[in-house]
């Protein structure tokens, strides 16, 4: 199609190169010139209810991303992933190393989700939730829009000699990208360190937090960089959820697709003519408005990111031909095919069933998991001691592990016998999210023993609130030979 500045332009405002067709679509990349160069894309910007939906979402999306960090809970935040100290917190609740089989479980079974969340559904999830697209279509795309105008004024200036005009479009647009890279990466690291440890890295000298700065530097210069010039290419070359598209989806997943038995053939609509052709009148609309410059009518293909902008545009067009909606739509394989969905598959059903039990191994693990654990065992090389008032004694290494933000005083009992407890060194009490070590004198009488070893439980107890029960054996005489 003609461009507005009169330069071969193909739709989807992928810069045009002589000889390449939609028809070339599976051997060739819109994102790639013939002599392997970069096609820059200008999509017009999209309108539509999608659109509308997609604005809504992402404006709850960033806000939940730039002010989850600043949201605590007993003085700590809400969610931290601090993959450096193997520290995580969700919800206020914090996993740690000794916490790796939970992890392990619950990444399993968020792989799996994703794999039948994308069997079933496709890429939603690149279309609405992903930070890349919502970065890139919410955010810089609209910037573009605002500083350099529309597809047509961005290709204009993009082509046109540098002049002032040019320098104070493309230097406020790139100053600005500059400010949100920076406030993406600080936001990103806030996730990972805490908003405390981030806000000391920015006030201190920075003699004293060079480790720190970089990764700022370092996180900012990646954001710009890829919102900047990497853009699209993020999803079509890098992103390896994109690339398992291949593998993941099948006929049945319900993807943005191209109604072909309604629409071919295609053909231009002529005033006045009757219509013999199908519903697509070839506007290329649908193209227009794609940010990675693919035409949806040649069917799923790996570069489409599920952004709904060619159902809101097609829809545009049938809206103003008198034509039912949905020409490009939400839909499967099979249903365009046989106007049939099927949604529960063997492979869903499979999928499904995999899915159930993990989510039911890992609850039963939350809720049995324990925010202080404790540990007692015998300390190692000691046998019994004869106390002088006829009483027998061992000696316990106890170990508490505070998993919690408060302080936790804990004390030991014996339980169903009478004896003697005592912690060596005072009282046994772990910081938050520390360790407590210390000794523990057990006495019992010599009448309550029961030969070399005797069975002994201990309750472990906190506020009054019992936290384990630990099962050990106490030694006695009965050893000696
Ligand atoms: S927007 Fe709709 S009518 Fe126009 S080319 Fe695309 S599919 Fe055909
Ligand atoms: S083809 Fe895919 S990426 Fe392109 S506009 Fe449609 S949904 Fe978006």
């Amino acid at each position: 199609m003609g461009d507005a500045d009169g330069g071969t332009v193909k739709a989807g405002g992928v810069e045009e190169e002589p000889g390449r067709t939609t028809e070339s679509f599976r051997d060739s990349m819109t994102i790639v010139t013939k002599e392997g160069k970069r096609s820059w894309i200008y999509p017009k910007q999209p309108s539509g209810r999608y659109y509308r939906w997609r604005t809504i979402l992402s404006l709850f999306l960033l806000a939940f991303l730039f002010g989850m960090p600043f949201v605590r809970m007993h003085d700590a935040p809400l969610f931290l992933f601090n993959v450096l100290e193997r520290r995580f917190i969700l919800f206020g609740a914090v996993f740690g190393p000794h916490d790796f089989y939970l992890l392990a479980i619950a990444l399993i079974t968020a792989i799996v989700f994703i794999i039948l969340f994308t069997v079933v559904f496709g890429r939603l999830f690149c279309g609405w939730v992903c930070p890349q697209t919502v970065f890139m279509e919410m955010v810089f795309r609209k910037i573009d829009y605002w500083v350099e105008g529309d597809h047509r004024q961005q290709r204009r200036l993009h082509r046109s000699p540098w002049n002032s005009q040019k320098l104070l479009r493309k230097g406020t647009k790139y100053l600005i990208y500059a400010v949100l890279a920076f406030a993406i990466g600080n936001t990103l690291l806030a996730w990972i360190i805490g908003t405390d440890h981030l806000w000391t890295i920015v006030t201190d000298p920075p003699s004293r937090h060079i480790g720190g700065l970089t990764a700022m530097l370092i996180f900012s210069t990646a954001f710009y960089w890829i919102f900047s010039w990497f853009r699209e290419q993020a999803c079509i070359l890098v992103c390896p959820y994109g690339r398992l598209q291949g593998v993941l989806l099948d006929k049945n997943s319900i993807v943005i697709a191209y109604d072909y038995r309604r629409g071919e053939p295609r053909g231009k609509l002529r005033r006045g003519a009757d219509r013999t052709k199908g519903d697509c009148i070839d506007c290329d609309q649908c193209v227009e408005v794609c940010p990675t410059g693919i035409d949806i009518r040649n069917g799923t293909q790996l570069e489409c990111v599920n952004c709904t902008a060619c159902i809101d545009a097609c829809d545009a067009v049938m809206d103003k031909i008198g034509k039912p909606r949905g020409l490009v739509r939400y839909d499967s394989a099979t249903a365009i095919a046989t106007g049939v969905p099927r949604l529960w598959t063997p492979r869903v059903i499979g999928y499904s069933v995999v899915l159930l039990l993990l989510l039911t191994v890992l609850t039963v693990l939350l809720a049995n998991r324990s925010e202080v654990d404790v540990t007692v065992l015998r300390t190692p090389g000691m046998f019994y001691q004869d106390r002088p008032d006829g009483r027998v004694s061992n000696v316990y290494d106890v170990k508490v592990l505070n998993k919690t933000f408060m302080k936790v005083p804990v004390t030991v009992m014996l339980e169903g016998m009478e004896g003697q407890i005592e912690v060596m060194g005072g009282d046994l009490a772990a910081e938050p999210q520390g360790i407590a070590e210390s000794k523990l004198l057990i006495l019992l009488q010599r009448g309550q023993l029961a030969g070399l070893s005797t069975p002994l439980t201990i309750g472990v107890y906190a506020d009054g609130k019992k936290l384990h029960t630990i099962h050990t054996s106490f030694l006695g005489p009965g050893v000696q030979r």
